[in-house]
């Protein structure tokens, strides 16, 4: 069985007018997430993604629907166990959540200090957790003293300290610089292979789906809108509101504002080419494209790698008459995505 099981999840908030219509924040979401797996949730501003996590940390109750975690269900749960449960449940935040008063070594001793476990044992585990994230000579530091990226390190060690089987990231990276959240990702990666931590990322950032997630739900509305392997979902979304979403995200794919400037610099149907790796067929687009006797130039594209594999995007700028260009168009359609900008 799943280590977190939404079945039908639904979560209503009361309406921000004394009137209105309460806010759903989670529709009906159905979701499995195994043991081991890096799940990422992504989604524009709104969607719910946060609210989920909040549910799964049992920080909200869900209005309806059943939520297990690690074959408990939440909704039945007295407070007490509840508590109890949520030391098996790590969380790290975008701003990281230190106490700048408390040294280094006593924000990571803070859970177990809570948990009343004895001096000793806190001590010992500190000094693991201090080894793990790289910050032994800072144990003494105050969090001002630190880097974004320090501090963060930090985050994971609190997160860590009672042993969690279940890591929480609400968009961890997103106030860090690109080398700086490598960094980070490489460290909660050893997370999940050293420790078998199960981690639920939400994020907005291609980079952390891309090096970290190994599976995603897309949500939109409050609803889980697709979700599976990241490859497939990046390489081909299905659902017209996650093309959208995921385009904003990956590489290669021109935006509207994009669309209208190649529009006015080059003549001609603006036309984009998905393929996935393993089409061998991008040089096989240029072929037809000219064996019609159609001229073409490449406008705009990209590369995108997920854990090694590749997929991407080429727009080009097709002239020739309209109707062999919708029969060539069709033809390569029938293999890969193809999408005209409107
Ligand atoms: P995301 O994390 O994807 O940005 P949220 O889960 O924060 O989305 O929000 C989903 C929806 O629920 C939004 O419409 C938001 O305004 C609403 N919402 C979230 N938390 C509350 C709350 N505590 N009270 C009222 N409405 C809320």
């Amino acid at each position: 069985m799943a280590l977190v099981a939404l079945r039908n999840v639904t979560k209503t908030y009361p309406s921000p007018d004394k009137n209105g219509a309460p806010v759903v924040a989670i529709d009906d979401v159905s979701l499995d997430i195994e043991q081991g797996d890096v799940y990422g949730i992504i989604g524009y501003s709104g969607a719910g993604k946060s609210t989920l996590v909040r549910l799964v940390n049992a920080l909200e109750h869900a209005t309806s629907g059943s939520i297990r975690v690690d074959g408990r269900e939440l909704t039945e749960l007295p407070e007490r166990e509840l508590r109890e449960l949520r030391l098996g449940i790590g969380m790290i935040f975008q701003q990281f959540n230190l106490f700048n008063a408390k040294t280094v070594q006593a924000n990571i001793a803070y859970p177990l200090t809570v948990a009343g476990r004895p001096k000793a044992e806190i001590r010992a585990r500190v000094a693991e957790l201090l080894e793990f994230v790289g910050l032994t000579e800072k144990a003494k530091a105050y969090p001002d003293q630190l880097s974004g990226g320090q501090k963060q390190r930090v985050g994971i060690a609190r997160a860590l300290a009672t042993s969690p089987r279940i890591l929480l990231a609400d968009e961890a990276t997103s106030a860090l610089d690109p080398e700086t959240t490598q960094e980070v990702l490489a460290l909660l990666k050893r997370v999940n292979r050293e420790f078998g931590v199960t981690i639920i990322v939400i994020t907005h950032e291609m980079d952390v789906i891309q090096s970290l997630a190994t599976k995603v739900a897309v949500m939109d509305g409050g609803r889980v809108i697709e979700h599976g392997d990241v490859f497939d979902v990046f390489s081909n979304p299905r659902n017209p509101s996650s093309q959208r979403f995921v385009a904003t995200v990956v590489k290669g794919v021109p935006s509207p504002a994009e669309i209208a400037v190649l529009r006015e610099r080059h003549e001609g149907r603006i036309v984009t080419f998905s393929f996935a790796d393993g089409d061998a067929s991008q040089a096989q687009v240029f072929v037809e494209l000219s064996q019609a006797g159609l001229e073409f130039e490449l406008v705009y594209g990209g590369i995108n790698d997920i854990q090694g594999r590749a997929f991407g995007h080429l727009t080009l700028a097709i002239r020739g008459e309209d109707a062999t260009t919708d029969a060539v168009l069709a033809r390569i359609a029938e293999r890969i995505e193809v999408t005209e900008a409107a």
